[in-house]
């Protein structure tokens, strides 16, 4: 996700948080400073409910990282290639770079949230009795007492069968069981996801209408995020179908215009990158070993005085952190590849020799003249 700040490592897992966290963590803060602890633990400073407030939102984000995080071990256990957990407005989510083999996996992987957030509840809640018993603990109580009823909620609510929700895809994993085409059951999940975002947005506007502006804004926000979702999740996976028996080395642009490590970055501008039409460079040396790729990006950090001095092989981005393919690579395993971050191009590498470049544009090229195949009206 965009404007996310890496936080480090969990599990093996890289895990980040967009800037909207800082929002979601004051907002809950602030519903239990200013009302759910001064309701179940009267008779503390403002000062103390902030300082409850701010614990217990810290620990409903772990609560929902713990969530993440329980997708992404079950999927790394399946084989699923993992990409990281984000955090932002909205929860979590856990990114995935391939599909699960099998219905099952994809169920199992589904769930494992859920009955995580089930667990995180029962646990606050037992806590919340221990406590509540407990003189001079009433604040702890009041907070791990929230903490088990929002968890419980996540719990249910994920549940509901529309895609991007986690019951969405145990809905996925149950149709492609039983009929054992996994793209037709995706498109399913994401058109019951689409009929649930509807169905948020016009209860939220009812909520609105009888006059709960909190709750009726952040119910339409959620149908329209849910939406939205759903909606990219099904342009997906009708691209994925689309593409069925595409190999990368049918799309793939070849053969290639690289630049030498050695030449110097004015050199490279004025010979190949004013007179070319590409965007990116890959970098390859005298043996023919590819060295990393170099963008016109790159270049403008590059300061116009020391262009003389400094080399390509300076500035390369290198290869490990370039993505790439194989040519006979299916083109939809592809795609989650195709990031923002990587400048949504792959080297396609035979053997270690570079045998072509695939960028998102030729994806898209290859998609609308399949769709005139499929649909010649
Ligand atoms: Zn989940």
């Amino acid at each position: 996700m965009r404007d996310s700040v890496r936080l480090g490592r969990v599990a093996g897992f890289p895990v980040s948080a967009h800037w909207s966290v800082g929002v979601i963590l004051l907002l809950l803060a602030w519903v239990l400073a200013g009302g759910v602890l001064p309701q179940t633990a009267p008779g503390h400073s403002a000062a103390t409910y902030w300082l409850g407030g701010l614990v217990g939102s810290f620990l409903l984000l772990c609560s929902l990282l713990a969530h993440e995080l329980a997708h992404a071990v079950v999927a790394r256990r399946a084989g699923v290639e993992v990409e990281g957990v984000t955090l932002w407005l909205f929860g979590g989510v856990a990114t995935f770079r391939s599909e699960a083999p099998s219905p099952r996996d994809d169920l199992r992987i589904a769930v494992a949230g859920p009955l995580t957030s089930l667990a995180v509840a029962l646990g606050s809640g037992l806590a919340w009795v221990a406590l509540d018993r407990s003189p001079g603990l009433d604040l702890a109580a009041g907070v791990t007492g929230w903490l088990s009823t929002i968890n419980l909620v996540l719990a249910v609510f994920n549940m509901v069968p529309g895609a991007p929700l986690d019951g969405g895809r145990v809905l996925r994993a149950v149709l492609w069981a039983r009929t054992g085409d996994r793209e037709r059951a995706a498109v399913s999940a994401t058109r019951a996801g689409r009929a649930m975002g509807y169905a948020l947005v016009g209860l939220g506007l009812v909520f609105l209408l009888l006059g709960d502006p909190v709750g009726g804004v952040w119910t339409v926000l959620i149908g329209w995020f849910i939406l939205a979702a759903a909606n990219a999740e099904q342009e997906a996976t009708v691209t994925r179908t689309l593409l069925g028996a595409v190999l990368v080395r049918d799309v793939m642009s070849s053969p290639v215009v690289t630049a030498d490590p050695a030449l110097s970055v004015e050199d490279l501008i004025e010979r190949q990158v004013l007179s070319g039409r590409h965007s990116a460079y890959p970098v390859v040396d005298e043996d023919g070993r590819v060295v990393g790729l170099v963008t016109l990006r790159q270049l403008r950090t590059v300061p116009a005085q020391r262009r003389d001095v400094t080399r390509v092989r300076d500035v390369v981005l290198p290869l490990s952190e370039v993505a790439t393919a194989a040519p006979t690579e299916p083109l939809p395993g592809l795609l989650p590849r195709l990031t923002p971050g990587s400048g949504r191009r792959a080297l396609v590498l035979d053997e270690d020799r570079l045998v072509g470049i695939v960028t998102l544009a030729d994806v898209s090229r290859t998609v609308e003249a399949r769709a005139l195949l499929t649909h010649p009206a």
